[in-house]
């Protein structure tokens, strides 16, 4: 683990005597060693050193070295230990692991079950915390005239579409968490990840069915009898994963129904701009999401404003085996009849729609497999119900995370303790997102009554345009804000494996 020390590092020596003049890993300076218009123009003050959370810090940081975190990283620092690294799984997950491993400078191959990639479901949610990560790796520009920028996320009233809560996106994610939040058709940034894996030359084979993981070995057999190799097999292979039982030793943890489930459709857009009660929904780019008793429903355009996106969740703790989906439509209808009149007209328009179960996993013992060849990421490790939306966030953050931990290790001994290092913040951070999501199902979901009240009330001044400190409404509140869209996985990453180091350092002495 010396990489800790060195390369990567920047700081770790910085209070044991001295600035350290460290690249970055964008091939960047630290300001102490790059010339900076900025800080040469100002008074330059040491940075405090501190471990308690303030935002004070940040502000410290921006005047000092004023950087564009999401800007593209067209050569970031490559690892010093190239592996040969098989990713199972061509969803989101995969392909975003894969393009973060591969564009440091591993030899990637991803292998998809399916006859042909793609995604099932309509619209998908990039929140700043991710699109920070694709953008710096080059899939925005693949993403460019496809995603769609939401200037705002209204909370609304099931009964008459009132507004309840609201969380302003344009400009203030972009300007605090280096950026914008994102709508986009789940097929196009599917296609958007496969063109950068395939630019960065990740080799990318479907109908590759992996039907054994051998963990010691490092190896997968196919269902045509091929075996593969490699010095690591990441299985981003989704929430039924069969790599997760053999990583847990025997002892499968696998996702249970949470009791809600959703209907998930779209309207042709053309439909709505052709009915005056509900074309103002289309007027700006924005995302709303009715709530009420055990159901919520969430909207935004996507395909560039082609399309209207909805998920309409409920409880619902029947069992999957019995929903019969000729009936789903009819279904639906009836889950939300006397939902705002407004709400309903849409409803109306669905022609279609699938019903599915949220499952969600709890926090797993671990990650990585005891011989530190195999590991899981994504839907496999952390599956959670999609009410912060950020299920592929979290499948793109682990991507980003496991690229920058292997490139702080030189060597193959290394590895087992880079991958501790992954696996803890990795697991700390997605359980509580895990937890972060099921909270909104709690808050959205009170009936009427005081609870709803005390809720809308909690709402109330940003809806009002007045300053808050905390609300509950988790896209608002500042403190949720920043722990879930102020993330950088790359730095964090960073941040924890300096820590381990450290900490390594002071056991030995
Ligand atoms: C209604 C709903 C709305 C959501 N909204 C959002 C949102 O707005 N934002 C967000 O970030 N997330 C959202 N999510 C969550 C997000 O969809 C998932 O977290 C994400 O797609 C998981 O990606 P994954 O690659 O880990 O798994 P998957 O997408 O499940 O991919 C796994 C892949 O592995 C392949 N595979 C499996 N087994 C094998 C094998 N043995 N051999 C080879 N290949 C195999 C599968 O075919 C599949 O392609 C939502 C989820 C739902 C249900």
């Amino acid at each position: 683990m010396n990489d800790c020390l060195d390369e990567e590092k920047g700081t770790i020596n910085g209070g044991e005597g001295g600035s350290v003049s460290i690249k970055q890993p964008n091939g960047t300076k630290t300001p102490s060693e790059a010339p900076n218009h900025a800080t040469t123009r100002r008074h330059k003050t040491n940075l405090p050193t501190i471990s308690h959370p303030s935002n004070a810090l940040r502000f410290l940081h921006k005047i000092q070295a004023p950087h564009n975190a999401s800007a593209v990283d067209s050569s970031p620092l490559q690892a010093e230990l190239p592996l040969n690294i098989i990713v199972v799984g061509g969803g989101l997950g995969g392909l975003a692991t894969s393009i973060a491993l591969a564009r440091r400078g591993h030899s990637v191959t991803v292998l998809e079950q399916a006859h042909e990639l793609g995604e099932v479901g309509a619209g998908i949610q990039i929140p700043s915390n991710s699109s920070l990560l694709l953008e710096r790796w080059g899939v925005g520009t693949f993403l460019a005239g496809k995603a769609v920028e939401p200037q705002g996320i209204t909370i609304r009233r099931w009964q008459d579409g009132s507004k309840i809560g609201y969380t302003k996106l344009i400009p203030e994610f972009r300007e605090n968490f280096g950026a914008s939040y994102h709508v986009v058709h789940r097929a196009h940034f599917h296609e958007a990840l496969y063109s950068r894996a395939l630019q960065l030359g990740v080799d990318v084979r479907v109908d590759c069915r992996v039907v054994t993981y051998d963990d010691e070995d490092a190896s997968v057999e196919l269902a045509n009898g091929t075996t593969l190799s490699a010095d690591l097999i990441v299985a981003a292979d989704g929430i039924k994963s069969a790599a997760r039982q053999l990583v847990l030793g025997g002892r499968d943890q696998k996702p249970k129904p949470t009791g809600f489930a959703a209907y998930r459709a779209t309207v042709d857009v053309e439909k709505i701009l052709a009915d005056p009660d509900v074309v103002w929904l289309l007027e700006k780019p924005s995302l709303d999401i009715w709530i009420g008793e055990d159901r919520h429903v969430m909207t935004y355009t996507i395909a560039a404003g082609k399309s209207f996106n909805m998920v309409l969740s409920h409880v619902d703790r029947s069992d999957p085996q019995t929903w019969d989906n000729k009936t789903a439509l009819d279904d639906m209808r009836r889950e939300f009849s006397g939902w705002d009149p407004q709400l309903t007209k849409i409803i109306y328009m669905i022609n279609k729609t699938i019903k599915w179960p949220l499952c969600a996993g709890t926090p797993l013992p671990r990650w990585v497999a005891p011989s530190s060849k195999l590991l899981i990421l994504g839907d496999a490790a952390h599956a959670m119900v999609p009410y912060m939306s950020q299920g592929a966030a979290m499948a793109v953050e682990d991507g980003a995370a496991l690229a920058m931990v292997l490139n702080s290790i030189n060597n193959r001994s290394s590895i087992p303790f880079a991958l501790k290092v992954f696996e803890k913040e990795r697991l700390q951070r997605t359980s509580q997102m895990q937890q972060a999501s099921m909270a909104n199902g709690t808050i959205w979901h009170f009936p009427d009554g005081p609870q709803q009240e005390a809720r809308d009330e909690a709402m109330r001044p940003e809806v009002e345009g007045k300053h808050f400190l905390s609300s509950a409404n988790q896209w608002s509140d500042p403190v949720t804000q920043w722990w879930a869209y102020g993330y950088d996985a790359e730095a964090a990453m960073k941040d924890a494996c300096d820590a381990a180091v450290s900490d390594l350092i002071s056991k030995a002495c």
